[in-house]
């Protein structure tokens, strides 16, 4: 009689082995962490006192790289778990809130680990972020989180640790960078120094690949949505459009000659995307027109006659010509006359008035720019090439200005991209980090988002060169029919 023997597996002894038993996916978490004692400690601990906690992440948004440091400690600054970590490559750029939204995660996988294998049934545990709108997606189990929002998979999965573990949580908000605003600084503000200089490190081994981390499992199998290994977790629609319609419309502006195909990536696309959300559904239809060219300058005019022609025959009368709706002879630019007129000649049309009513705009557009906190030099780059001739580039005024590398960085892949494309609002993601940077330097106590200001920045260029058609259209229209649409000449 064969005998039947019961396999029973031993218990784990460690709590990386209770880990990859029950939560394989939180492996990746523990690479680059050390908990303590198999988190016998920091079990303990929280039997005495409240334990604190504090993260900050270092994004690069010119790598797209992101890193974060985290620290467990007691009240008494002893150590009970800390750790490093890569953030997940998302399809849309880092931005510092999902890193430091990361970083709570982090802290929350391992204290769930610990809980669960030493198991722990009550306690508080501090969580100290410098991003206030980190801290409190990241720590507030009632927030009602929907598709729509950034990094919806992310706070889902927080919000299912932050529901199943048996112990208190508590926000505290920590002033980021204290120390280059104060002499003292407190128990967190000095972590905070720590966790940063620490992220900034591992950031820096991850850009150079002397370690690989990206930790893009939140959950075993919920949540999801991804597109070629990157995980989709803001912009949804950005997202699948890019994905979908991203290859041929850089093939179709390449072959028109608009946008070099190398010139392509440098362009902020998800800027202008989150910029264009700012937009009225006018303005974003008249953008969508203006930049494809198919507004309706002389050559479209023109276009669209030999189209109508080819069909009908349509004889021009007195009548039409009074009306303004006689057929187009020619497609050259009614007011210079000198040039076939599509959109991009309405940018740089030789025509004195015109010329002079774009000086005037761009002046409001510097004026707009001062008012913004906008960084000199890249005021003096911009301004300086708008109003400059052809031969001018971006990098000849911002060599005047400027010798740090990122301007000049800035500069150089604007020249790349292209002038028109500028007034087109296709600028590169260079001057966004100049503006991050200068805001660090010139309003360490302020936090002033480089982001924010580089979607206002894209929407005062649409808005700016909107004026400059206007301006077209009342020349050759009169002043009455202009920018006026069938909907609003209604009672
Ligand atoms: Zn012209």
């Amino acid at each position: 009689m064969s005998q039947v023997t019961r396999i029973i597996p031993s218990p784990p002894t460690t709590l990386l082995e209770f880990v990859s038993a029950k939560y394989p996916m939180y492996l990746e978490t523990f690479k680059f962490s050390n908990v303590k004692n198999n988190g016998k400690d920091f079990a303990e601990a929280f039997y005495f006192d409240s334990l604190i906690s504090v993260t900050d992440a270092s994004v690069s948004t010119i790598t797209n790289t992101g890193a974060v440091s985290w620290t467990i400690r007691t009240r008494r600054n002893k150590i009970l778990a800390e750790g490093l970590s890569g953030c997940p490559k998302y399809f849309t750029p880092h931005d510092s809130y999902g890193d430091e939204l990361f970083g709570i995660f982090d802290i929350l996988i391992i204290t769930k680990m610990v809980i669960e294998y030493q198991q722990v049934t009550k306690g508080t545990l501090v969580i100290a972020c410098d991003n206030d709108a980190s801290l409190n997606a990241g720590t507030n189990k009632e927030y009602a989180v929907k598709y729509n929002q950034k990094y919806f998979d992310l706070m889902w999965a927080i919000q299912d640790i932050l529901t199943n573990i048996p112990i208190t949580i508590i926000a505290k908000k920590v002033q980021g960078h204290a120390e280059k605003k104060k002499l003292r600084l407190n128990k967190y503000e000095k972590l905070n120094v720590e966790m940063d200089l620490k992220a900034k490190q591992f950031r820096s081994k991850l850009e150079n690949k002397t370690v690989r981390h990206n930790l893009i499992h939140f959950d075993a199998s919920r949540y999801s949505i991804w597109i070629h290994n990157r995980r989709v977790s803001c912009d949804i629609e950005f997202s699948i459009k890019s994905f979908i319609h991203g290859k041929n419309m850089k093939i179709k502006l390449h072959e028109k000659g608009d946008l070099l195909e190398d010139a392509f990536d440098l362009v902020d696309w998800h800027a202008i995307a989150q910029a264009s959300k700012m937009l009225t559904i006018g303005e974003k239809l008249w953008i969508a027109k203006f930049t494809s060219g198919f507004c309706a300058t002389a050559s479209q005019m023109r276009y669209r006659e030999i189209g109508k022609t080819t069909k009908k025959k349509h004889k021009k009368t007195i009548e039409d010509e009074v009306d303004n709706i006689a057929p187009w002879n020619d497609d050259l630019c009614p007011l210079c006359k000198l040039t076939r007129a599509n959109t991009k000649h309405v940018l740089c049309c030789t025509d004195s008035e015109a010329t002079n009513f774009r000086t005037d705009a761009f002046l409001q557009l510097q004026e707009w720019l001062t008012i913004q906190r906008t960084n000199p030099v890249i005021i003096q780059c911009v301004i300086g090439r708008l109003n400059g001739s052809n031969a001018d580039t971006f990098s000849s005024h911002m060599m005047e200005v400027s010798t740090d590398p990122i301007d000049l960085q800035a500069a150089q892949e604007q020249d790349r991209i292209g002038h028109t494309n500028f007034l087109f609002g296709r600028v590169s993601r260079y001057w966004k980090e100049s503006q991050r940077r200068y805001f660090l330097h010139m309003f360490p106590t302020k936090n002033y988002s480089a982001d924010a200001w580089f979607k206002r920045f894209i929407c005062k260029i649409y808005r700016t060169i909107k004026s400059i058609w206007k301006y077209r259209c009342d020349q050759v229209h009169g002043m009455e029919l202009v920018m006026t649409s069938k909907r609003e000449k209604r009672p």
